[in-house]
């Protein structure tokens, strides 16, 4: 197999632990504990020699099944599910950094994952450093030998900014320093990570994976490891076990102690929303460009970002490095002030007004008042987000009842 879907469809048909009934969907192992033939068996379990499964904290059938697909489908070398995209991101930065470590991250962050760097993880010693990735030599100058990694998101949200992720990853390599990107907003669909040297691809299966809101869960992927050998916290794993040092901390410290395990109730869903992924994907931005198109030549609209309307700053890079026709689902529009946006949300009555996205149902929020609510004016000027900003995202629905909804919504302005 060679081709995306096939791949995410069947994953390894020879190599899935599941299909003992070869029952065509992967069955829900809903099981906390296992049993063993033999006492050897057991031991073994413990040792993690064999294929056996022992507590489902640690690993279960159903929940590696959705790990070996997510792996299959991105190219690579390794995955490890857990419970939020939230933990996939805190569980990489536990294993990579210590206490008086550092981190260099984009300014421009998911509030929750901002909130974990400013907040959660300071009062554990280790530091961020915010900057402006659009400007190179401020992320250069930050980078110390306490660096243990490089956070960024690609495609950043609501700003929607796309950075030279070629460049960005020269510089990691060049400085031996993993490169850690949030591919929530796109997936191995819209953007291969494998391709640019990103050493740690973290995903909210929340969004796109989960089929459409139907749980929350994360994934943590493994493409390269040479940098390993340069993080001290891996230094007992790298002698051991080389290029699995990353995995093997994460897996057998930080993730089973921490207990940040994906139930496989949830992983079965993912499974089932994974079959339709590209599809979704294909539609949902298909629609999103026909919106903004439609949004950009209405009257009431003072301004629009989405990276695949030839005016956009970052149209030449989503071309660059998304799959064609792939922008996302997000639309950042500008009203003219609060109260004009406020009326134009609560006017729609199709559109949801709700903070997901990635979502088959289209949505809109207003970051703000919302998202950002703790942010000052400046900080959020800062941010690109202003009283008037509203975030649209397109979901599956026909494109023409969406333009609907938004034309009455408008009208009533
Ligand atoms: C939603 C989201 C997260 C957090 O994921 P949860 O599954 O809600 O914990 C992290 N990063 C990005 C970019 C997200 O959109």
């Amino acid at each position: 197999m060679k081709g995306f879907n096939s791949k995410l469809i069947h994953g390894n048909i020879n190599n899935d632990s599941t299909r003992n009934f070869r029952s065509l969907k992967t069955p829900i192992y809903n099981t906390a504990s296992y049993d063993f033939k033999n006492t050897a068996d057991l031991e073994d379990a413990f040792h993690g020699k064999g294929n056996h499964f022992a507590y489902s904290r640690t690993a279960n059938p159903t929940v590696t099944e959705l790990q070996n697909r997510l792996k299959t489908m991105a190219g690579a070398t390794d995955c490890l599910c857990v419970s939020s995209g939230m933990f996939a991101v805190s569980s990489v930065v536990l294993t990579l950094c210590g206490s008086g470590d550092n981190l260099i991250a984009s300014k421009y962050l998911f509030g929750n994952t901002y909130s974990l760097l400013a907040e959660t993880m300071k009062s554990l010693g280790i530091e961020t450093r915010f900057v402006d990735f659009e400007n190179l030599n401020e992320v250069e100058q930050n980078i110390d030998q306490n660096t243990r990694g490089i956070f960024m998101e690609i495609m950043t949200n609501p700003q929607l900014i796309i950075f030279d992720f070629e460049k960005i990853a020269k510089l990691a390599s060049q400085k031996d320093i993993p490169l850690i990107a949030d591919n929530t907003a796109l997936t191995a669909y819209g953007f291969f990570c494998h391709k640019y040297a990103i050493d740690i691809e973290v995903i909210s299966t929340s969004k796109f994976i989960s089929g459409g809101a139907t749980a929350i869960g994360g994934a943590i992927l493994i493409h390269q490891n040479t940098k390993w050998q340069y993080i001290p916290k891996l230094d007992s794993e790298f002698a051991k076990f080389g290029e699995d040092a990353f995995m093997k901390k994460i897996s057998n410290e930080i993730f089973r102690n921490i207990g940040g395990c994906m139930s496989p109730g949830n992983a079965y869903l993912k499974l089932l929303g994974l079959e339709t992924l590209s599809i979704r994907i294909d539609k949902i931005c298909d629609n999103a460009l026909k919106i903004a198109k439609f949004l950009q030549q209405h009257p009431k609209i003072k301004g629009i970002s989405y990276n695949l309307l030839p005016n956009s700053p970052y149209y030449e890079r989503a071309r660059k490095y998304f799959r064609p026709n792939i922008g996302g689902c997000l639309i950042k529009i500008e009203m003219e002030n609060k109260t004009q946006a406020f009326a134009f949300s609560d006017a729609l009555k199709m559109i949801r007004r709700g903070t997901n996205f990635c979502d088959n149902k289209s949505m809109i929020i207003h970051p703000a008042s919302t998202i950002y609510c703790n942010y000052s004016k400046e900080e959020l000027g800062e941010m690109q987000i202003y009283e008037g900003t509203l975030r649209i995202a397109v979901g599956l629905e026909d494109f023409e009842d969406i333009r609907d909804d938004l034309t009455q919504a408008l009208l009533q302005v």
